[in-house]
């Protein structure tokens, strides 16, 4: 996969350097390039800036450095819309951080982890003028997104994490796959409590079942210590699950946990609603 990013502070990125990720760019697995918007400016104060229109505090970022960094990065002419039937190979797919975006969830990294690729457009101050968006339309899928319901001074931060969610389900990037299945949000649910060793560390025990060998059994604790983990901190979740397939053990278990299945979907009892907060 190729992956652009377009910030006035490529150095922000240094962090996607190391770890998993750098190893994977080092591996060519990751084809990760940085780019300076300012190096798209034309004038000698290399601004990027300027008043919003209609008034109001601070600074909206300008459409032409953009739509010449973003033309230059994924091979367009800035100038031109894409011709009609002239697309030889899909469309990148440019991400446009944004508090007001659609929310980045995990089924998101899966679906960026399916496309050749990526180009990010990192905003600062008040974000990017409306028109590049629309611009950009005719050279890119674009999708605003967010990476959750706060505001943070820039779109760098969201790259970090965006990058590092969609790189590590790149085939290669993690050793073991088998580590990506069963991870939190992986199945709409929060994973389960995980322990090392000591068995015994300051008078805290693992769980006994844990020690037992027994595969079958441990396989079972760990699906209830996610339906449980699940309810008590993000019960929000579990009105997506699909509980139509649960065997009738983990049934009885949510129903320990106050929700019944009905019609494939679990329902919270309504005596129950109000006790776990
Ligand atoms: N005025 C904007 C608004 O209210 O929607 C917020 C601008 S914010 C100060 C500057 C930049 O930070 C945004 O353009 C975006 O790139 C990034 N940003 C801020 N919060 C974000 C979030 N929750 N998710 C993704 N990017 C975010």
């Amino acid at each position: 996969m190729r992956i652009d990013v377009v910030s006035i502070f490529p150095e922000y990125l240094a962090p996607l350097e190391l770890s998993l990720i750098g190893k994977a760019r080092q591996d060519g697995l990751l084809d990760l390039r940085v780019h300076d918007l300012r190096d798209f400016t034309t004038d000698r104060h290399r601004t990027v800036d300027d008043t919003p229109y209609g008034g109001g505090a601070g600074m909206v970022m300008k459409p032409e450095p953009w739509a010449q960094a973003l033309a230059a990065v994924a091979d367009v002419s800035a100038e031109q819309p894409a011709a009609a039937g002239s697309a030889v190979a899909p469309r990148p797919v440019l991400i446009v951080p944004s508090p007001a975006g659609e929310r980045f969830t995990q089924a998101a990294a899966q679906e960026l982890a399916e496309e050749d690729r990526l180009v990010f457009a990192c905003g600062r101050y008040e974000g990017i003028d409306e028109r590049v968006m629309e611009w950009a339309q005719e050279h890119f899928t674009v999708r605003p997104m967010s990476l959750g319901d706060y505001v943070l001074n820039g779109g760098e931060v969201a790259v970090l994490a965006m990058v590092e969610a969609v790189g590590r389900l790149l085939p290669g990037v993690v050793g073991n796959p088998e580590s990506l299945v069963e991870e939190s949000h992986s199945d709409g649910l929060l994973e389960y409590p995980v322990y090392t060793k000591p068995s015994s560390w300051r008078d805290r025990e693992v769980p006994a079942v844990l020690l037992s060998g027994n595969h079958g059994k441990i396989a079972q604790w760990r699906r209830h210590e996610q339906y449980r983990r699940t309810a008590e901190r993000r019960p929000d979740l579990l009105a997506e699950f699909d509980a139509g397939k649960l065997p009738r053990a983990d049934r009885t278990a949510f129903a320990d946990l106050g929700y019944d299945v009905v019609d494939g979907r679990l329902r919270r009892r309504p005596d129950t609603a109000g006790e776990q907060n």
